[in-house]
C-alpha cells in the first residue's frame, strides 16, 4: 500500500496461471479449446499472461477483442459472443479473422451474413441456444431460460442452421449455449449438454455436421465456503458424452475470481444506536457486485488488530447512496487506518467500475513469486473529465 495506495486490486500471476491449466489439462488428448471470457476481467496483462499459456478468448465487443490483440492473443482463438454485434464489430472480426461468431438471433446471422459478403468472405459461426435450463443462480447471471434476452430457442435453431447451410458466406463452425454464471453444481450444465446433443443429432438428420461444441462458461467459485464443481468431473462428465467433437469452454470467473483481492483501508469507525459501520475508502464505484448482485465477499483484516474494536462491522463506502456496501454484519478486530482485503474480487471487479461520484478508478497490481507490478495505473482527477469540453455560447 506504500507504494501503490488505497483502493487497489491485486492479482496473483500464478493463480490465472494454474486455474486456465486446470480447465486445459482436464480435458488431456480430447480436442479443446478453453476461451477465457474477457469481460471478467480484461486488464492487459492478466490477457497476455493467459496469451502466453496459450488459451483461446470469449470476447463480446470489438473493445474486447482490440485488448486481446493488443495483449498478444490470437484472433483465430477468440469466439465472439453478444446479443448485439454491430457492423463495425463484425467487419473488424472478419478482418483480423476470428475464430467463430456465436450468433444470438436471426437478425444477427442476417447481418453478419451481408457484412460477410460485403467483404467477400465467409463468416464462421455456431448459433447461442438456448436450452431452457435454470441454472440456480442469481437472477440477474442466469441466462439459459425461455425469459433471458440470450440465444435462439432450441426449436427454431434448426430452421437458422438450414439458412446458414444455404448461404455462399457463412461457414457452420459449432452450436453454442451459456447458461449463466457462478454455478455450482454441474446438473444445470449436463441438463443443457443433453438438449444440446438432442439437436446436434437432429441436425446430423438434416445433413449439418458442427465442428464444434461450445458449452459456455459458468463454472464458479467458493466466495464463502460453498462446495462448487470439481472440474476434472464436470470435463469427464462433457467428454464422456460428445464423441471427438471438439469442446470450446469460456470460463471467466472460475479463471481470476479467486485469484484477486481488493485492498481498502478503514477512514473511519461509526457506531449508532444499532448498526455499527466501519467506513472505507474503497466503494459500489469500485466494486459492484455487493450492491448490484447482493454477491457475498469473505473481508479479512490484513493485520491482525489486537487493539481493534471487535464488532459485527457494516463495511460501507463513501459513496452517497444507501447501496454503497462492500460487506455486512462481520465479525471483526478493526481500528481507523486499519487495511482490509476484500477476497475473491478478481473477476466482474475492476472491469465493472465505474467513476461515479467522480471518484479516479483505482490501480491494478500483479504479484508472482516475490514480485509486483503495476499493471493499471490509479486514474488522476485530471483524467476523469478529459474528455469533457465546456459548451460554447
Ligand atoms: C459472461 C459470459 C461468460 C463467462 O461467464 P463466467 O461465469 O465468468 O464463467 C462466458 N460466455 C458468455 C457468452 C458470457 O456471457
Amino acid at each position: 500500500m506504500a507504494t501503490y495506495g488505497s483502493p487497489l486490486y491485486v492479482y496473483s500471476r500464478t493463480d490465472i496461471e494454474d486455474n486456465w491449466r486446470q480447465f486445459d489439462q482436464a480435458f488431456g488428448t480430447h480436442p479443446h479449446l478453453v476461451c477465457y471470457a474477457v469481460k471478467a476481467n480484461s486488464n492487459l496483462a492478466v490477457l497476455n499472461v493467459l496469451a502466453k499459456c496459450g488459451a483461446g478468448f470469449d470476447i463480446v465487443s470489438v473493445g474486447e477483442l482490440e485488448r486481446v490483440l493488443a495483449a498478444g492473443g490470437n484472433a483465430n482463438k477468440c469466439v465472439f459472443s453478444g446479443v448485439a454485434k454491430t457492423v463495425i464489430e463484425i467487419e473488424r472480426a472478419l478482418e483480423v479473422g476470428v475464430r467463430c461468431f456465436n450468433v444470438e438471433s436471426a437478425s444477427e446471422l442476417q447481418r453478419i451474413e451481408t457484412v460477410a459478403k460485403s467483404v467477400n468472405k465467409k463468416a464462421p459461426i455456431s448459433i447461442r441456444v438456448n436450452p431452457n435450463v435454470d441454472a440456480k443462480t442469481h437472477p440477474y447471471i442466469s441466462t439459459g431460460l425461455k425469459e433471458n434476452k440470450f440465444g435462439i430457442d432450441i426449436d427454431e435453431a434448426i430452421d437458422l442452421y438450414k439458412k446458414a447451410q444455404n448461404s455462399e458466406f457463412l461457414d457452420i463452425q459449432g452450436l453454442d449455449c451459456h447458461i449463466g454464471s457462478q454455478i455450482t453444481d454441474v446438473s444445470p450444465f449436463l441438463d443443457a449438454l443433453d438438449k444440446v446433443l438432442a439437436l446436434v443429432e437432429q441436425l446430423n438428420d438434416q445433413g449439418i455436421h458442427i465442428h464444434h461444441l461450445d458449452l459456455g462458461g459458468g463454472v464458479g467459485i467458493d466466495y464463502e465456503g460453498e462446495e462448487t464443481i470439481d472440474i476434472q468431473a464436470y470435463v469427464d462428465a462433457i467428454i464422456s458424452q460428445v464423441g471427438k467433437t471438439e469442446i470450446i469452454l469460456e470460463p471467466g470467473r472460475a479463471i481470476v475470481g479467486n485469484a484477486g483481492i481488493f485492498i481498502t483501508k478503514v477512514e473511519f469507525l461509526k457506531q449508532n444506536s444499532d448498526h455499527e459501520f466501519a467506513i472505507v475508502d474503497g466503494a459500489m464505484n469500485d466494486l459492484l457486485r455487493p450492491s448490484f448482485y447482493n454477491a457475498y465477499h469473505n473481508v479479512l483484516p490484513i493485520n491482525q488488530n489486537p487493539t481493534g474494536i471487535t464488532a459485527q462491522w457494516d463495511i460501507v463506502g463513501p459513496i452517497c447512496e444507501t447501496g454503497d456496501f462492500l460487506a455486512k454484519n462481520r465479525d471483526l478486530s478493526l481500528s481507523e487506518g486499519d487495511y482490509l482485503a476484500v477476497m475473491s474480487a478478481g473477476a466482474y471487479g475492476f472491469t465493472m467500475s465505474s467513476n461515479y461520484n467522480s471518484r479516479p478508478r483505482v490501480a491494478e497490481v500483479m504479484v508472482s513469486d516475490t514480485k509486483h507490478q503495476c499493471i493499471r495505473k490509479r486514474e488522476t482527477i485530471q483524467d476523469l473529465f478529459a474528455q469533457e469540453k465546456l459548451y460554447g455560447y
